[in-house]
């Protein structure tokens, strides 16, 4: 019990280093991008931590994408914290790390979040919203006594515009002010980011060798870190994202025949850190054997040395092999968890 109080104040303490470098350099399981605000799985909560923990999970991100998801989130950690104190349990619960943030998808005519008042915004008006709803974030936290201490999900995605376009339902001068405002925006968390020193989770979707040039700008001048979550762009631009000290957000994505390239390429890099072939992380009758065994944990160590960090982006991209039934059992639906960034673990380690 004394235990688990103390997990819960854990969960509250200041920030006092930058929990991307902190996860990487203990080699934790950790899932870097969910959006667990989304109503499925904030309304099961309990599911959601009962099985990350039985996964071996030690750290969840919660991925804000406006105001009231970055309420939702809040709330969420308080639900959290308030189970995990009265549960009795020999494993501990993931910690759960707040994110804030304002994804670029509020831009984008088309997407469900798209707001129309702010897409009318001058760049000015956009930078004073900005403002004040990353004021409203920080006050609403500090009042919770919960830290921020990621900034994300922000971006820049001009895949979905292009599609768009394409089909013609919106037109040339809407994709160029969604383009501009969208960098507006980045660039203002990317300044916050900078700032606060807190790492950053990054949306680059079809704009990725742009969002990297914008990064490697403000790095220059204020050392930023964080991660190109989901990434499936160019495989030329890896080298440079890590060279800026940022890592490539694996999710399950990486099960999926579209993006065979990015496994083939972590495959590969995974081989230059010495990655023994065949490891076999099997064993979803003993979770501990999942999460705690030499293997995996080796792997795991490959992966973060090699640049790559593990995700969900639950509720979206569930990991092809997942077991669905008790996903349905858990949500209703075949919905994504953070449990899921250990069948993406296993999915790795059967191809190495
Ligand atoms: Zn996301």
């Amino acid at each position: 019990m004394r235990k688990t109080r103390r997990k819960a104040a854990a969960m509250t303490r200041q920030v006092k280093s930058n929990c991307l470098r902190s996860l990487v350099s203990r080699g934790i399981l950790a899932d870097t991008h969910a959006h667990l605000d989304f109503e499925m799985l904030s309304k099961n909560y309990q599911a959601v931590l009962n099985r990350a923990q039985q996964k071996g999970i030690e750290e969840i991100w919660l991925m804000s994408i406006d105001r009231d998801s970055f309420t939702r989130n809040l709330e969420f950690i308080a639900k959290a914290q308030k189970y995990t104190a009265k549960v009795k349990s020999q494993t501990s619960f993931p910690i759960l790390r707040l994110a804030a943030g304002i994804d670029m998808e509020v831009l984008i005519p088309g997407s469900e979040v798209f707001s129309a008042r702010l897409f009318s915004f001058s760049e000015q008006q956009l930078l004073e919203f900005l403002q004040r709803e990353w004021q409203f974030m920080l006050e609403q936290a500090a009042k919770a006594k919960i830290p921020v201490e990621i900034v994300g999900e922000v971006g820049i995605d001009h895949y979905h515009l292009q599609n768009a376009y394409e089909n013609s339902e919106i037109t040339r001068k809407d994709v160029e002010q969604s383009h501009k405002l969208q960098q507006v925006m980045f660039e203002f968390f990317l300044n916050k980011a900078g700032e606060l020193l807190l790492p950053l989770s990054i949306h680059t979707r079809g704009a990725e060798e742009l969002c990297l040039e914008i990064v490697g700008r403000y790095s220059a001048a204020a050392k930023l870190s964080g991660v190109f979550h989901s990434y499936t762009g160019p495989l030329t631009l890896i080298n440079e994202i890590k060279a800026l000290g940022f890592y490539i957000g694996l999710n399950g994505i990486v099960s999926y025949k579209s993006a065979s390239h990015i496994l083939r390429r972590v495959l590969r890099d995974l081989k230059e850190k010495g990655q023994p072939s065949n490891t076999s992380v099997a064993g979803h009758a003993d979770p501990k054997a999942n999460s705690g065994g030499a293997e995996t944990a080796t792997l795991l160590k490959n992966l973060y040395q090699a640049g790559y960090v593990l995700e969900t982006d639950a509720p979206y991209l569930v990991t092809a092999g997942a077991d669905s039934k008790s996903l349905k059992q858990a949500y209703g639906e075949r919905l994504n968890d953070p449990a899921g960034v250990a069948d993406t673990l296993e999915f790795l380690g059967e191809q190495v």
